[in-house]
């Protein structure tokens, strides 16, 4: 990490001890006092040169490339509310990433200037209830040509964000008869169309409110006009990989905040609990849990800088980024299931911030691909290098 990367990380982690953390309560509660409370450090964020890490000063941010965003979010991501209080949490900066690279001047004008400011939210709708989300080749939501309008039909859920979002990045089928990856094309559709329906689903650990929702989303007979379309027709699939590939590492990077706290939670309390004659840190089982956790973690660190410093220097990074998805998953629920462990019945309590961890942390191994299609998306390439002679390297 360079000086000027290290001096700026110095910068949040100073704003998050002093605003996010003494605030965590207040924000838990999700009512009208946090609300405001976001609003508030929002506003501090941008004073501070802080806002919008996640994309560069072309796209309205501050950000600085993928692997410095990496090192930045060891420290936003180790609160909850970290990345919303500087403006890059998910769906909206996975879109900001997408309408950068792939929307009119039109588009960005209308709807990415404003995501990206925070003026307004957004969310992503590809998961279907019908049909595997794990394999969306499958999807059935179809948008028809009529005229200069897309009339669109569908039914989605899992769309995070969705309720009181402004727009949404609709996946649906517009090419029936093209080859699975080439059938699906994404459209921007305003979420005030007529014909949209937006319900909240709780999910385990997501509290659930406008920002934290998972919604069902219905669209019936939706219009938009026909320069909605993100990109070119048919290249859903493709415009998919290069959002989902990124919003993936970024939900790596955040966790690699959340599994540093736990493990900082793990190790006071083991020093300073004492039972059977002496500090839990003196038992074998709990200094085997914190060497491991230590390894793991630091293999999740470093295998995140170099997926995202492959991703800075062009390359799509696939294996890389599933790699680090199903691995972190794993290590960021065991290492918060220790530190919890560590805690007994403490740990199941709201008066540390763990037991909210755990719950949010569950979802990680199924939202963006589930475990086991990364481990085969991982094995397939690296069988398919083998098999055409070029072996794998790992540099
Ligand atoms: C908190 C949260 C937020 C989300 N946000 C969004 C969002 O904003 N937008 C959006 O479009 N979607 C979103 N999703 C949906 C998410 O991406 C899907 O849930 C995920 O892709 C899995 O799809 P599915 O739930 O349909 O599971 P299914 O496809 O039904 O799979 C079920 C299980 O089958 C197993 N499985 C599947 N394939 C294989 C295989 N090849 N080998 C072995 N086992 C396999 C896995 O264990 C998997 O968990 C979100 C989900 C969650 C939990």
């Amino acid at each position: 990490m360079g000086d000027d990367i290290h001096e700026l990380r110095e910068r949040y982690r100073a704003f998050m001890d002093e605003h996010v953390y003494p605030n965590e309560p207040v924000l838990d509660r999700e009512d009208g006092d946090a609300e405001a409370l976001v609003q508030e450090l929002r506003g501090r964020a941008k004073a501070e040169g802080l806002w919008a890490p996640h994309v560069g000063p072309e796209a309205g941010g501050t950000g600085r490339g993928f692997l410095a965003y990496a090192h930045l979010n060891e420290v936003i991501g180790r609160a909850l509310w970290g990345q919303l209080a500087f403006g890059c949490q998910a769906p909206d900066a996975g879109n900001a990433e997408i309408l950068h690279m792939y929307g009119s001047d039109d588009q960005k004008e209308r709807w990415l200037r404003p995501l990206v400011a925070g003026e307004l939210r957004s969310f992503f709708s590809m998961t279907e209830p019908e049909v595997s989300g794990a394999d969306p080749t499958g999807l059935r939501t179809t948008a028809i040509r009529d005229g200069d309008e897309w009339v669109i039909d569908g039914h989605k859920w899992f769309s995070s964000g969705a309720e009181g979002a402004a727009f949404g990045i609709v996946m649906a089928v517009t090419e029936p008869d093209e080859q699975p990856h080439r059938r699906m094309s994404q459209i921007v559709v305003p979420t005030d169309a007529p014909g949209v329906e937006i319900a909240p689903v709780p999910v385990l650990g997501h509290r659930g409110r406008g920002w934290t929702t998972h919604c069902e989303v219905r669209y019936t007979g939706v219009r938009v006009p026909f320069e909605n379309l993100l990109g070119e027709r048919g290249e859903g699939f493709r415009i998919a990989q290069k959002r989902l590939g990124p919003g993936r590492i970024h939900h790596v990077m955040r966790w690699l905040g959340q599994m540093q706290r736990a493990f900082e939670l793990l190790c006071t309390r083991a020093l300073e609990r004492e039972a059977f004659g002496g500090p839990l840190a003196e038992k074998e089982t709990i200094q085997n849990w914190i060497a491991d956790s230590a390894a793991e973690i630091q293999a999740c660190r470093l295998l995140t800088l170099d997926a995202a410093h492959k991703i800075d220097r062009g390359d799509e990074a696939r294996v890389e980024i599933s790699l680090i998805k199903f691995y972190a998953a794993r290590v960021l629920n065991e290492v918060i299931d220790r530190a919890v462990q560590v805690h007994g019945a403490l740990g199941l309590t709201q008066r540390t911030p763990l037991a909210s961890m755990a719950l949010a942390a569950r979802g990680g191994r199924i939202y963006d691909g589930p475990d086991e299609v990364h481990r085969m998306v991982v094995s397939r390439r690296i069988l398919r290098a083998f098999a055409e002679g070029d072996g794998w390297r790992f540099d």
